[in-house]
Parts: structure tokens; sequence; C-alpha cells
């Protein structure tokens, strides 16, 4: 019913990996999303019903509003368990790196990785996947890495054994990685594996509401400054962007998971095509920068170009080593090194 995504030759080789080996580790990038949570506890549910030792190992940690998914609270950190990780990698026959395609891309988790022994297996989504693994299963035209865990766990026949738990795990990161569908999901597969998920038994308007109607009041009124005071319009180009300083996340208390979807809020403006969010990092002297797009604008190529980073076409993200002040120069110049993609044309 679902197109096989895996090649023979992947089949054999992850074959020979459940028959044979009994430690995984999995893990996912650094501040992990929906995607990231909902990939590696989807997966890890299964190898689990094969008996098989699994660890889940994050960089760093996650927002409150994904500790509702089963298996959140075994997750380690690797900025916090450091210890357990390195051990888990040390015993790890097979390390699953899943929403990430660059050891780069999980900072001081990638040399625990690179020290390890273990045979790597890739299952990711975004463009241009390194060489580190000996399995890559890399498409970046699926809405989601969970879809991609979805499409696996189907073609190696474990659909029957999933459970309701996992399959929450998976539509979560499908939902979070599509703005709950709005974008990215037009392949109408995806809707034949959401009418899998719901045969699991899954609640799709709950998994809305405690992923997207959970904030705090102070993130409320966070949202609130933003677009008020903080939001600027380059009108003619179609373009926006805002910034947050340190002292302005700490009036409003802010909390990893916060500044999530504030960046998505301008693109609601008629005609709006970009929309940039220039945030302090609380734990680290850097600016994170996050972009969103619709249509054909390449969020990824412009925060490859001005924001050491990367992404999709439409979600990007990057990070910038200097003041708020440069900070917002280098965005204008992005804005109009782009504007023939963005002015409309006379
Ligand atoms: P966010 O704005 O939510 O931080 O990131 C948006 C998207 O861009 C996510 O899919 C994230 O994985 C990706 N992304 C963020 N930073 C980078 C980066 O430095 N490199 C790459 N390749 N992708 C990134
Ligand atoms: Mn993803």
């Amino acid at each position: 019913m679902l197109k096989p995504i895996l090649t023979e030759e992947q089949l054999a080789q992850i074959s020979f990996w459940l028959k044979n080996c009994s430690h995984f580790v999995l893990c996912a990038h650094i501040s992990p999303d929906g995607d990231a949570i909902g990939s590696c506890l989807g997966l890890a549910s299964f190898l689990r019903g094969l008996g098989k030792e699994v660890t889940v190992v994050m960089p760093n940690h996650f927002p409150e509003f994904l500790h509702w998914m089963k298996g959140t609270d075994e997750i380690l950190l690797a900025d916090r368990d450091t210890e357990q990780v390195e051990l888990a990698f040390q015993e790890a026959e097979v390390v699953c790196c899943l929403d990430f395609n660059d050891l780069g891309r999980i900072e001081e988790l990638g040399e625990i990785a690179r020290k390890s022994h273990a045979d790597f297996w890739l299952i990711d989504h975004h463009l241009d996947p390194g060489d580190f693994c000996k399995v890559t299963v890399s498409y970046p035209l699926m809405s989601s890495t969970c879809e991609l865990v979805f499409r696996i766990i189907y073609q190696l026949g474990g659909f029957g054994c999933m459970t309701k738990e996992a399959a929450e795990a998976i539509y979560c990161g499908m939902c979070t990685d599509t703005g709950g569908f709005t974008y990215n999901s037009n392949n109408s597969e995806i809707f034949l594996i959401i009418s899998l998920l719901l045969q699991k038994g899954i609640d799709k308007d709950l998994i809305y509401r405690k992923i997207y109607n959970n904030y705090s009041v102070d993130r409320i009124h966070l949202m609130g400054f933003v677009l008020y005071e903080k939001l600027q319009v380059l009108e003619d180009f179609h373009a926006s962007f805002f910034t947050l300083e340190r002292k302005e996340l700490k009036h409003f208390h802010f909390t990893k998971g916060d500044a999530e979807g504030l960046v998505n809020i301008p693109l609601t403006i008629k005609g709006m095509k970009l929309s940039i969010s220039l945030r302090e990092d609380t734990e680290k002297d850097r600016i994170l920068v996050s972009l969103r797009s619709v249509d054909d604008f390449p969020c990824n190529k412009m925060a490859e170009e001005f924001f050491n980073g990367g992404g999709h076409k439409n979600a990007a993200g990057g990070r910038l080593d200097c003041d708020m002040e440069e900070a917002i120069s280098i965005t204008k110049k992005a804005i109009y090194t782009y504007e023939y993609l963005l002015v409309d044309k006379k």
C-alpha cells in the first residue's frame, strides 16, 4: 500500500542488525523538536518490541510541551547525563541518527559519537547528508523524520505490533514539522499514514491541543510584546524580522519552548513571504536565528549564506556570534540580497 523506501541493500543490512545486534542508541539534533523526539520514541518502541536494549539520547533538553509522550522521562541528555551517555555509546552496536545528517548538528555529543565503534544508521529528511553512516536513509522531500520512521517500520512488517504510544509520538513529529499539516504536507501518502495511525487509537485532536494549546500566560504576553513592540515589517520586500534580547526574555520568565512558533506568526500577514527571528541564546553567548517562508523562497539557502545554518526550503535555522546590532544589519543585508525573489516585479 505505502511505497517502500528502503533499498534491497539497506533492507539486508538493517535485517542483519535486527537479527544480530542487541544494543541500540538513538539520538537526534540539538534543541530537539517534536520530530526529533517523536522519531526516536517511535523507533525505540519498535526496537524494544523486538527485545532490543535501546537508549535514547538528546544533546540537550527539550521543551515542556513535548514531555507528554511516553518514554520522554527515560531520555538521557548528553549535557546532563554525560557519563551514562558515554557508556551507552561505548556499548552500542548500532547508533541511529534521526532528524539530523551531520555530526556537527549535535555539537558536543558529536565527539562522544565519533569515539563509538558501532555501526551508524541515518534516518533524516534534511538536504545534503554527510557520509558517516553505514546505512543512509535520506529523503529531503519527506514531511518529517517521523514519516520516515513510520515507513521503515511498515516496510519491516512492524506496523501490526505498533503501540498506541508509538503512534502518538510519530504523529506528533509529523504534525510539528508541517505546522499541523499546513505546509510541506501535500503528499497523499501522509494522509494514508495518518489514517493508519488513527487505527492505533490515537486522538489527533487531543495531540494537537497538547502541542499547540499548552502555553503559559508568560508566553502569550511574550507573543503580544513581540508582535506589537518588536516586529519590523519591510513591506515592499514582503519580509519581516524581530529581535528578542536576553533581558526581554527574562522579563517574560522565558523557558525553553516559549519561542516556538513565534517566527511563524508574521507569515499570517497578507502577502508575507519571509519571516526571521533573531533571539539571544539564554545558554550560550550567541544569537539564534530562525527563518520561515512560503512557496519557493529558499530559507535554507539564506541560512547557509548569512546565518551559519541550513535546514529546509520553508523552515531553516542558524546562529550568529555577534551583537544584536550587527545581527540586524546582517539580516537586512540578507533580505536586500534576496530582493529578486521578494519584491514584486513591476
Ligand atoms: P528552527 O528555526 O526551528 O531552529 O529550525 C528550523 C529547521 O531548520 C529545523 O528543521 C532545523 O532542524 C533546521 N536547522 C536549524 N539550524 C540548522 C543548521 O545549522 N543546519 C541545518 N542543516 N539545519 C538547521
Ligand atoms: Mn524534522
